[in-house]
């Protein structure tokens, strides 16, 4: 039994199932697995009364979350490389924000998206990875190396809405409150526009989850160059998703737009930005282009940058301007999987 795997409902038929038992032993499993890093069941009060069962579910529980084997810091960010029962690696980065951090987790290992300016598209798709797998980095995170997490981003490796069931699942996992408590209104998903995805999960009873969706062009020529995933579904078809999706009241969209010089960064784009996203609320994270090497991209000037966003914000669109952090270890967008 995987418990990473399983989401509370699960847990409860199998417990009902298998022990006779149900909510209040899954709540008690979950409590001590998942908020304390606890694997000694007998010392939890639940199972005081029947070590049998502490020793039974000991036995037929796993909890592999993978083996952290390296870690990078810059500043206070922390990127670490998890490795998985089948040799694979996947990377996830811990942001510090305010007093608590940020985890982002990958979805995949590589993607098949295959974004012009990103490390990870250059891998191509590699495999999906189980919920197990993509919960195990918070698992890490809270446990191996001590962060206390209170934000889950899913925008490490991989395109989330391609792995979307064990993603759904992941979710579920991390949002229960006697577990790793992390709430709808702190997790993100982030998708280079896959329509289909963005209406699945409007159909999701997941209300408050945000959804972050990688911009980059505001024209279908150059964001088709940029992201292929464009030609499938282009901006209009994008906007149509977006605007159906159910937002809480206030809710917003995090867009991001890496600028990048030459390709993406003229007043003419901004102008169009601006369009694309009235009426849609919309934040936009404005990122500094991270050069890769091999790709060819490079950053714009401090000065590009400016006038930019300042031609966005005088358009009315609320603009957090950003020179991504973790350039130095390679823990920025679009730079995850070269470890
Ligand atoms: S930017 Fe995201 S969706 Fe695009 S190739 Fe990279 S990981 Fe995949």
């Amino acid at each position: 039994m995987n418990i990473l795997a399983l989401t509370l409902n699960q847990l409860v038929r199998k417990l009902e199932t298998d022990y006779g038992k149900g909510r209040f032993h899954a709540r008690a499993l979950y409590r001590e697995i998942f908020d304390k890093g606890n694997l000694n069941l007998g010392s939890a009060p639940e199972f005081r009364a029947s070590p049998a069962l502490a020793q039974s579910l000991e036995k037929e529980m796993s909890v592999n979350p993978g083996q952290v084997v390296d870690s990078f810091q810059e500043a206070d960010l922390t990127k670490f490389i998890t490795r998985l029962f089948d040799g694979r690696k996947i990377e996830s980065v811990i942001v510090p924000m305010n007093r608590y951090n940020t985890l982002c987790v990958s979805t995949q290992v590589g993607c098949r998206m295959g974004c012009t300016f990103c490390e990870t598209g250059r891998m191509g798709l590699k495999r999906h990875l189980g919920t197990h797998e993509i919960t195990g980095q918070l698992y890490n995170a809270r446990h191996t190396l001590k962060k206390p997490v209170k934000n889950v981003v899913f925008m490490g490796m991989g395109e989330p809405f391609d792995n979307f069931e064990s993603v759904m699942d992941a979710v579920k996992v991390m949002h229960v409150q006697q577990g790793f408590d992390i709430a709808l209104r702190h997790m993100t998903i982030s998708t280079a526009g896959l329509v289909p995805g963005i209406e699945k999960l409007a159909a999701q009873n997941l209300p408050g989850i945000r959804v972050a969706v990688s911009i980059n062009a505001p024209d279908n020529e150059t964001r088709s160059r940029l992201m292929p995933v464009n030609y499938a579904w282009p901006l209009d078809t994008l906007k149509i998703a977006l605007s159906q999706f159910p937002l809480p009241h206030k809710g917003t969209f995090l867009f991001e737009y890496i600028l990048i010089k030459g390709v993406n960064d003229t007043p003419v784009h901004a102008e169009q930005l601006a369009k694309f996203i009235h009426p849609l609320p919309v934040r936009l994270n404005l990122i500094s282009c991270n050069p890769v090497p091999g790709l060819g991209f490079e950053s714009p000037s401090d000065e590009a940058m400016n006038r930019f966003s300042r031609q966005l914000v005088e358009k009315g669109v609320f603009v957090i301007r950003r020179w991504s952090k973790g350039r130095s270890v390679s823990a920025g967008c679009g730079q995850l999987g070269r470890s």
